[in-house]
């Protein structure tokens, strides 16, 4: 047990909807973003003012000088303000400057010498902000829930999660991959934690941010993260995935009326099931294709020795071995042997090709 079993929820109008741009710029660019989010109804603000870049020499955020734009944000609007820290000096320095919530980035979720270092500095804060913990870039959700618990032990009790997707190696459709089950999973254990999905980092292109919204608004998620830049093309940081105020004022008020007329059919068990399956058949595929690969490597290597391909021996004993072993599992005898046969010629094919 640690303190994370007792987390209660986050207030809805705090982490309903957290919006603003991935930096906050210059204080002209803080303050009208901010102005036209409030005319939308958006309750909390986000900028970043520290930012972790990839490469070294790209824009790394204003850092303190942004805090009294922040400041002047919350004056003039009444929103809450939010900005990522990774250190204990960006902590001690946004509550001096009455930052209301804090959240740790992907990056730094990934490192227990930093979280704790974070979590060590708020120990001795009196009127402790509120955290949120982004997932870590890898799918290791053992390593999200040691961050959250560093944060409680540490006396958080406002506390929330952020699923904004996981890296994956390769050209994907999203930048991050949502693998919704682990926020499910997260949800599953500490059920009284609020878990807010950040579907600009996930999607990480304009055109799909809406997609992902509505699809974590379905999964019934606790709060929406989203970011906004009056000019999103000139923006310093994560340019390709930032709408404008009237893109965010459009996609709040479709989700408004989709979440009205909200069926048994947003099913978020059949939803999680669904997305394992996803993950199941993609790992199915790129099985598939090792395989195949291997064929090609083994078909060369007969080619270039005179061995012939098919060996009907070989044959009978690989699928008299991948029948056992389906039924060891379960699976029928017939069924393994459509699939291996598929599979077999396939691969036959394949040392035909080498074979030229
Ligand atoms: C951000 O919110 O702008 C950010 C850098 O987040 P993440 O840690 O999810 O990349
Ligand atoms: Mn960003």
């Amino acid at each position: 047990m640690s303190n994370l079993d007792h987390i209660g929820p986050l207030p809805s109008e705090v982490i309903g909807v957290m919006a603003g741009p991935c930096s906050a710029e210059s204080r002209e660019q803080t303050l009208e973003t901010a102005l036209r989010l409030a005319q939308t109804g958006v309750r909390t603000f986000r900028a970043g003012l520290w930012k972790p870049r990839t490469h070294p020499g790209g824009f790394e955020g204003v850092g303190a000088e942004g805090l009294p734009w922040l400041s002047e944000v919350r004056e003039r609007t009444g929103m809450r303000v939010a900005t990522e820290v990774a250190t204990p000096e960006h902590v001690a320095q946004c509550v001096q400057a009455g930052v209301d919530i804090l959240w740790i980035g992907a990056r730094t979720t990934a490192n227990p010498f930093a979280v704790q270092a974070i979590a060590d500095a708020l120990t001795a804060v009196e009127h402790k902000p509120i955290v949120l913990v982004k997932n870590p870039v890898s799918p290791d959700l053992e390593l999200w829930i040691g961050a959250l618990q560093r944060l409680a032990d540490a006396g958080v009790t406002r506390l929330g999660a952020v699923l904004r997707g996981f890296s994956a190696y390769g050209e994907q459709v999203y930048r991050n991959r949502p693998h919704w089950s682990i926020a499910f999973e997260l949800k599953r254990r500490f059920p009284g934690l609020s878990v807010v999905c950040d579907p600009s980092h996930i999607a990480g292109r304009r055109g799909l941010v809406e997609d992902v919204a509505r699809k974590a608004v379905t999964l019934r998620f606790d709060g929406l993260m989203i970011e906004v830049h009056t000019d999103p093309d000139k923006a310093l940081s994560d340019s390709a995935q930032q709408l404008t105020p009237d893109q965010i004022a459009a996609l709040l008020s479709d989700i408004a009326t989709t979440e009205k007329s909200d069926s048994p059919a947003n099913d978020t068990t059949l939803e999680d099931l669904r997305e394992q399956i996803d993950r199941l058949d993609e790992s199915l595929v790129e099985i598939l294709a090792r395989r195949m690969e291997l064929a090609e490597r083994i078909g060369t290597y007969k080619h270039e020795r005179g061995i012939s391909v098919v060996q009907p021996s070989r044959y009978q004993d690989m699928m008299r071995l991948r029948v056992d072993l389906g039924e060891q599992r379960g699976l029928s005898p017939d069924f393994m042997r459509r699939i291996f046969t598929g599979i077999h010629e396939e691969s036959v094919r394949r040392q035909l090709d080498t074979d030229k």
